[in-house]
């Protein structure tokens, strides 16, 4: 990947640019619950979410953005494993995906859960890239938090 990210791993690297050049979810969402808009200004990135609930349950999210490789594909990384999940399910995985990416080391149990987001792994030898892999998670808690949910 350009950006000085030559260390990663390639097969992570292929996820990565896979990606950022065709990013899943993009969608807009006719009638979302929440939608909030997050900017990394170290870097310059933008995400647009937007989440359907339908009860707890996550039923359809959308980002769409601007930035670097690395926050975008984030983004469409997020909407892979995050669609689907009930809210508290998407909170823990913030917190998972938070801890890889602050250096904790990564169980077998927590690598399943974290799917293909497990390639952002690398970006933490780079910290100032880890704000960028984060930005997406942050704006999900906060689209999380706009909303009290309702039950199904
Ligand atoms: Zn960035």
């Amino acid at each position: 990947m350009q950006q000085g990210l030559g260390d990663l791993d390639e097969l992570y690297q292929e996820v990565l640019l896979d990606h950022y050049r065709n990013p899943r979810n993009t969608e807009r969402l006719d009638d979302p619950t929440s939608e909030v808009d997050a900017i990394n200004p170290f870097c310059g990135d933008e995400i647009h979410m937007q989440i359907g609930l339908y009860g707890d349950t996550v039923a359809s999210i959308s980002v769409t953005g601007q930035g670097c490789s690395i926050s975008q594909a984030a983004g469409s990384l997020l909407t892979e494993i995050v669609d689907g999940r009930t809210t508290t399910e998407a909170r823990e995985l913030r917190e998972l995906f938070r801890e890889m990416m602050t250096g904790e080391e990564v169980s077998d149990e927590v690598a399943d859960r974290l799917e293909d987001s497990l390639a952002l792994q690398g970006v933490r030898r780079f910290p100032v890239r880890i704000k960028c892999a984060l930005l997406s998670w942050s704006a999900l808690i906060d689209a999380l938090d706009k909303v009290a949910p309702t039950k199904p």
